[in-house]
């Protein structure tokens, strides 16, 4: 009997069978094809918007995802840098084969963790526990606990406009059986819908009609304390639809399988299909296009904003009709899928099911969309389905304060989603605090008591937190005269001159004023690395935002201290309405702060809901 059984290796299997090995759970990683490992079915990407800041969280954590990526990216960008710290982000174009292939490479290489391939069609359950499952050949694994990470797999179903074929993805078998087994334990499923675009021949791209965009220099990185290796680095470019393409697409909108009525589940709202922008943005006469290699030793591109369902032959038409791509050949299509999706509010908020402790749900198979979604969650799965196992540990659970992972967690497992969720900086609360560049700072620590993190590594992670403190110690005891030289030399920088005294630190905290000046008037600061100095500047130039945000991260953190204990018997609390006992009954709330943010539960019940939780513990102590 194993301990852990992964079901999947997409991006959310990976880090769950990775995180259980390494913290020496035996482990089994079964997959429907081995070749997929780690396959970036949709854009080969890994970061941006919101996603980078769960990407460094995992890595942090000691997961996998930034690691890989920071071997096999082709492009690396720092993304908002005109914005604030909160929504800056980093995104990487990956060689997708060379990142698929490293994963596999890594999960096969750790210790604890056998890979296998195989489809499971059934979980095996006894006494009200889930202990394994069997697959279409009749195999049965065994394990203590399983998690199943089946992306868009179960009952897939590809559409290319009236075209329709039974899919997990393009090339790969859905998972059909599982879903019968699922309803059996009275799962509760729902359907949603993605799209991806066509990927078209490099050569058959007229390059000079683009705009050339290069990464950035220097070139960002997602893991903290890794080392890394660059590969090769390429260009994207840019190009536009025109009229003549929105034409096109309009006078087959009846074919599209998104549009004609054909497929009625949820698609992603912030990503829509070409279909979509054209009719919800019918004023705009162009849409950027970004052509974004898939690799370097491939031709293939992805034409990233062109995802559609249409049929092939109208697929070829309007991309031939964008400038630089008059003469493209299309080597797949681009299509739409649908999927099924467990209700997340099935879970606890370690991502365990309610109805068949044992079971654990992570990635796609919860209503998230994106490979960095499913990492975060992937990698909580792994390290609580291993934890469950050990009565005297508590569920590792990170609050909505301290990460996004314990945004995303607890906004699925709290108000479900009927749509595919994915991560923006707006859904935290204390976003300022939640940067991507201090994950180190607020979680790696975690990842050093759970065994993720190396020894090598926490020591870098301590270095790196004293060369900060040090730094920020001599900017705020430098103190800058008002003197005539050291005016002078401000004045000729265009700033206006000191009147009183000024630390270095009151002085950064000038809007005009960067790390640059510091170094011209304090020339011994020139050889603070970047990445400390980055990190000196956004706490000292925020430091009045940041105090502001800690008290309220720290209320935050008080109410989440409250713990509803499991058999709390919400249906007792006379005082609470039907409706809001209901609720309480369907999510049950791991903590009052929880409680709090189920829509419908007033500050009253929660008041309420606080005192009979309260008198619940004195008696069980009592009795104790
Ligand atoms: P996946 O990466 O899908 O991995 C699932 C794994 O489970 C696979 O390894 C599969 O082989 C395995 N598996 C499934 N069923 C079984 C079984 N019964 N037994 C054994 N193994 C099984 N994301 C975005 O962010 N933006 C997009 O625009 C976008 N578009 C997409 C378009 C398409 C057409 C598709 C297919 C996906 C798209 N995605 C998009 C989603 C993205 O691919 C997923 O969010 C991400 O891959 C989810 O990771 P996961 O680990 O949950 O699942």
């Amino acid at each position: 009997m194993k301990d852990v059984l992964v079901i999947g290796a997409g991006h959310a299997g990976i880090e769950a069978a990775l995180a259980a090995a390494r913290m020496g759970g035996q482990t089994v990683l079964l997959t429907s094809n081995l070749d997929r490992i780690g396959h970036m079915s949709c854009n080969p990407a890994i970061g941006g918007l919101g996603k980078s800041h769960l990407v460094k969280e995992v890595d942090a954590l000691g997961g996998q995802m930034g690691r890989t990526i920071d071997q096999t990216g082709i492009q690396y960008r720092k993304l908002n840098t005109r914005k604030g710290p909160a929504v800056w982000a980093t995104r990487a174009q990956a060689d997708k084969h060379l990142y698929a292939q490293l994963m596999k490479s890594i999960v096969e290489a750790q210790a604890n963790l056998v890979v296998k391939q195989g489809m499971a069609a059934e979980i095996l359950v006894e006494n009200g526990r889930c202990v394994g499952a069997r697959t279409e050949m009749g195999e049965e694994i065994r394990a203590a606990t399983v998690i199943l990470t089946t992306g868009t797999f179960l009952n897939g179903l590809i559409h290319i406009g009236q075209y329709t074929q039974s899919g997990g993805r393009a090339g790969d078998e859905a998972s059909t059986r599982l879903r019968t087994s699922l309803l059996a334990h009275g799962f509760r499923l729902g359907r949603m819908k993605t799209g991806t675009v066509p990927r078209i021949d490099a050569k058959t791209i007229d390059y000079s009609k683009l705009e050339e965009q290069k990464g950035d220099t220097p070139t960002p990185k997602f893991s903290f304390y890794h080392d890394r290796s660059l590969i090769e680095q390429v260009s994207c470019h840019i190009t536009y639809t025109n009229p003549k393409t929105h034409d096109i697409i309009r006078k087959h909108l009846h074919q599209s399988a998104m549009y004609s009525g054909k497929i009625e589940s949820v698609g992603p709202r912030y990503c829509p299909c070409i279909e979509d922008k054209i009719v919800r943005f019918a004023d705009k006469d162009r849409h950027q296009i970004f052509i974004e290699p898939e690799g370097l030793t491939t031709h293939e591109v992805y034409p990233n904003g062109l995802s559609n369902s249409l049929p092939f032959d109208v697929q070829v038409a309007f991309l031939r009709s964008i400038e630089g791509l008059e003469k493209v050949e299309v080597m797949r299509p681009g299509y739409a899928i649908e999927y099924d999706y467990i209700d997340p509010t099935e879970l606890h908020p370690w991502l365990e099911t309610k109805r068949l402790p044992g079971l654990f749900h992570a990635g796609q198979i919860n209503g998230t969309t994106g490979y960095e979604e499913a990492a975060a969650q992937g990698l909580m799965a792994g390290i609580n389905a291993l934890r469950s196992l050990d009565k005297q540990k508590d569920p590792f659970v990170l609050s909505r304060a301290e990460s996004y992972i314990g945004v995303l967690i607890d906004d699925l497992v709290t108000k479900g989603t009927l749509e595919p969720y994915r991560m923006f900086t707006s859904r935290a609360e204390h976003r300022l605090h939640l940067r991507e560049d201090n994950a180190d700072q607020r979680l790696l620590p975690y990842g050093m008591d759970l065994g993720l993190v190396a020894a090598d590594v926490s020591n870098k992670y301590e270095k790196a937190m004293l060369a900060i403190t040090q730094v920020e110690e001599q900017l705020r005891s430098i103190v800058l005269k008002p003197n005539a030289e050291t005016n002078a030399k401000i004045e000729s920088l265009g700033i206006k001159t000191l009147v009183n005294p000024n630390t270095l630190a009151e002085f950064l905290k000038r809007p005009e004023v960067d790390w640059q000046t510091l170094c011209i008037l304090d020339p011994s600061l020139q050889n603070v690395p970047r990445e400390t100095y980055e990190r000196v500047v956004i706490h000292i130039k925020y430091e009045g935002y940041l105090k502001k945000e800690k008290v309220e991260v720290a209320r935050a953190l008080k109410e989440e201290s409250v713990v509803i204990p499991q058999d709390f018997d919400f249906a007792q609390v006379q005082s609470l309405s039907n409706e809001v006992k209901e609720k309480l009954i369907r999510i049950q709330p791991a903590t009052l702060g929880q409680a709090a943010r189920i829509s419908g539960v007033t500050p009253a019940a929660i008041g309420v809901l606080s005192v009979h939780i309260k008198k619940a513990k004195a008696q069980k102590n009592r009795l104790v």
